[in-house]
């Protein structure tokens, strides 16, 4: 048996665990990471980098390449009524951001394109598929995960551990950590077809509502689109045995430019949100969905996984400090507690959103889809809801640093 011993163990190496291997590339740390998977991750998830997360990147050294991999750039939205006229229309350089746009990456690249980053750290070791499962906890975190690779039994002994191990997060229940918990009523799904020529500016992202509910679609990275809709009352059955006329118009009462839409099923979500009551605990700390696993009703998800990280390591430890067990926990605790009541707020908004989309998914969604929609119009004529509404949208919902305070960024 092998005893391993590392400054940072981090638990999971979807799009949270990966980033953060590749952002402490260079600060000195050992970094293992244990990960589970065997494929790719599903591509019809997250994949927009809002432009705060976009300019953590940039701080990271990383952005240029992943251009050099192909991302592209999303600059703008509309919001459209299903014939096509516009409620609201904006563009990300309407405000003072160093990054005016998203980053537009397939979801399965991601995780592995962080990786090949974090392989820039000579002490950065992956085990990969591994489950960890063999953790042994007291009152000061986890003290040891054993493991077993390549017929080898290896135990790990960290000083600080990151869990990224996503929304079942098993060092989440491992350790206790309370959450709170919201079923929602009605499964996402999602689809993919050929961008419909009529549909532009193809570095838009686009809400859609009819009388029958609303859909949103964001553009991939190879003229193909990202349809995603809650499922109504004709159910997930409908949607697997439907013929393409059939979706397509389902999908066209909502964008009439789907008539002829040959949209195939990426997959279906039912949809929890689980938000830890802490995410740190002695020498261990939540980050992603393992934290927080939200609705995607305002495409998020990835995003706070992503835009949590530089808090978290500009509190940690330096590599000389991080065999100090008090100053770990310490510095957890105050990550801790500036994170925590801001992500409260952010998750809070979202609920709103993700409950605004529940309605439109009822029976009578129109009247609910009308009010929704005047609110919209406001949005678009108000300045100061339409600064508000692109500060949440670039993810900057509490100012833009060089505006603000530096500590106040989210
Ligand atoms: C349909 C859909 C659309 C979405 N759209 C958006 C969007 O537009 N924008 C956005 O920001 N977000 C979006 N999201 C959310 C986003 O995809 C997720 O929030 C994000 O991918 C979570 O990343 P993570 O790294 O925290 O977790 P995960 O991606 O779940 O990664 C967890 C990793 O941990 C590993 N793991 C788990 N358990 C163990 C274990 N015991 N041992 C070892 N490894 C383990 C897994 O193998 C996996 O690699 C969407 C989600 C869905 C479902």
């Amino acid at each position: 048996m092998k005893t391993l011993e590392t400054d940072i163990l981090i638990v999971g190496g979807g799009v949270a665990g990966s980033a953060l291997a590749c952002a402490l590339r260079n600060k000195g740390y050992s970094i293992v990471m244990v990960d589970q998977r065997k494929a790719p991750l599903d591509t019809a998830r997250g994949d927009h980098f809002q432009p705060c997360n976009v300019e953590a990147l940039a701080d990271w050294g990383v952005l240029d390449k992943l251009f050099e991999k192909g991302a592209g750039k999303r600059i703008g939205h509309e919001f459209r009524m299903a014939d096509g006229e516009v409620l609201l229309q904006a563009e990300y350089t309407e405000i003072p951001i160093p990054y005016p746009y998203f980053a537009v990456f397939h979801h399965d690249l991601i995780a592995e394109f962080f990786l090949e980053c974090a392989e820039e750290n000579s002490d950065f070791q992956l085990f990969q598929p591994v489950t960890a499962k063999d953790f042994e906890a007291d009152e000061d975190g986890i003290k040891s995960l054993k493991i077993e690779f390549n017929d080898e039994e290896i135990t790990i002994k960290p000083k600080l551990v990151v869990a990224a191990d996503g929304t079942g997060s098993i060092v989440r229940k491992t350790l206790n950590f309370a959450t709170f918990e919201h079923p929602y009523s009605h499964p996402m799904v999602a689809l993919f077809g050929k961008r419909p020529t009529e549909l532009k500016p193809d570095d838009y992202f686009f809400r859609y509502s009819g009388k029958t509910g609303v859909l949103v679609i964001q553009q991939r990275m190879d003229d193909e689109i990202k349809i995603t809709l809650p499922v109504g009352k004709e159910g997930i059955p409908w949607w697997k045995s439907a013929s393409k006329d059939d979706k397509a118009k389902v999908l066209a009462e909502r964008a009439n430019i789907f008539e002829d839409i040959d949209a195939e099923i990426a997959g279906f979500y039912p949809v929890r949100m689980i938000h830890s009551i802490d995410y740190a605990f002695g020498n261990t700390v939540l980050i992603g969905d393992a934290a927080h696993s939200i609705h995607p009703a305002r495409g998020q998800g990835l995003n706070m996984g992503i835009a949590s990280l530089p808090r978290l390591i500009k509190s940690l430890p330096s590599p000389a400090e991080i065999s100090e067990p008090e100053k770990v926990k310490s510095v957890l605790q105050n990550y801790q507690h500036q994170q925590k009541p801001l992500y409260d707020r952010i998750i809070a908004r979202n609920h709103q959103a993700a409950m605004d989309m529940e309605m439109g998914a009822e029976d009578n969604a129109e009247k609910f889809i009308h009010r929704q929609n005047s609110q919209i119009r406001q949005i678009q004529e108000q300045p100061d809801l339409r600064r508000l509404h692109l500060l949440e949208a670039t993810g900057y919902p509490f100012g833009i640093p060089s505006e603000t305070e530096p500590d106040y960024q989210a």
